[in-house]
């Protein structure tokens, strides 16, 4: 399908009036890889879809391509935790805690993130090369990610945002369609302006309703904005920076004791990078050699 082909990007920039700034991603491609990697149910798929989607418009916020932002949510639902991490040059990754919880619909008919999410925290980091990283926590109002972003930008950032995150599961558990918007008002903003918007996002329905319609997510911007200014259209990409040196130094943190252990009673070890479930192996050699080092 022509749809399926297309590659992910991300396109920023500000309306005509200069009343608000936007992001948008286009992220079906790179959705559909994490879920792959991580062999998510559909609500699973729904739920790391919306906080990948949002984490890279997030890292496209960044000054710098080696500067990181993560989202980090902890509930007592079933999916227990989603970890995203982004950084200034549009790569995004995750994962959730557990990827096979059981998909049940909410009342309005769609996956329940918020029920998988439970009562929950969300954790914005951001390290931007300084010696303490930024952090920002709110508690959860509803656990459907983009409600949920939106009152962390306005109590930790004071920035008033529209968050729109849309991920649509093919019956093949294939992701179909996968997008996202933020929105945020500017501080010269004009309160006409700020209404306009408010009275379109009332009936703006489902953005994965207009994907599936073959509508851009520049074309859906520009219903909600008017005419915009674009500053720039980039590749977005789902990609791990795991290798085996990181690996190596998560063995270490293990301590001699321990290490010593396996390398006498299993005689390897075999690590497994929870953000892309790349397998690492580590021969009795190369683990007595760690064990030499520390
Ligand atoms: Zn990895």
């Amino acid at each position: 399908m022509m749809s399926k082909d297309k590659k992910d990007y991300l396109v920023r920039g500000i309306d005509k009036g200069g009343n608000f700034r936007f992001f948008g991603a286009n992220s079906r491609n790179l959705v559909n890889e994490a879920c792959m990697k991580h062999q998510t149910s559909p609500v699973a798929s729904a739920a790391l879809g919306r906080t990948l989607t949002a984490n890279v418009m997030m890292g496209s916020m960044l000054k710098r391509d080696q500067d990181r932002v993560s989202i980090i949510i902890k509930g007592d639902g079933p999916i227990g935790g989603i970890i995203t991490e982004s950084n200034g040059k549009g790569e995004v990754k995750g994962y959730v805690y557990n990827p096979q919880i059981e998909s049940h619909l909410n009342y309005l008919g769609k996956l329940d993130v918020g029920g998988a999410v439970g009562n929950a925290n969300m954790t914005v980091v951001k390290d931007l090369g300084m010696k303490e990283p930024y952090s920002g926590q709110v508690p959860m109002l509803t656990g459907e990610i983009a409600e949920d972003l939106t009152y962390y930008f306005a109590v930790s950032e004071q920035t008033n945002s529209v968050v729109i995150l849309g991920v649509l599961v093919d019956v093949d558990y294939s992701i179909k369609q996968a997008g996202g918007i933020i929105i945020q008002v500017l501080p010269d903003a004009k309160d006409e302006a700020i209404d306009a918007l408010e009275e379109k996002l009332k009936d703006f329905g489902n953005l994965t309703d207009k994907l599936e319609k073959g509508q851009s997510i520049e074309y859906v911007i520009e219903k909600l904005l008017g005419e915009v200014e674009y500053m720039g259209q980039t590749p977005i990409t789902f990609h791990c920076d795991c290798n085996k040196d990181r690996m190596e130094r998560a063995l270490i943190s293990v301590g001699k004791k321990d290490l010593n252990e396996i390398a006498e009673q299993d005689g390897q070890a075999e690590l497994v990078c929870p953000f892309c479930n790349d397998k690492y192996l580590f021969n009795k050699a190369e683990l007595e050699d760690i064990i030499k080092s520390i």
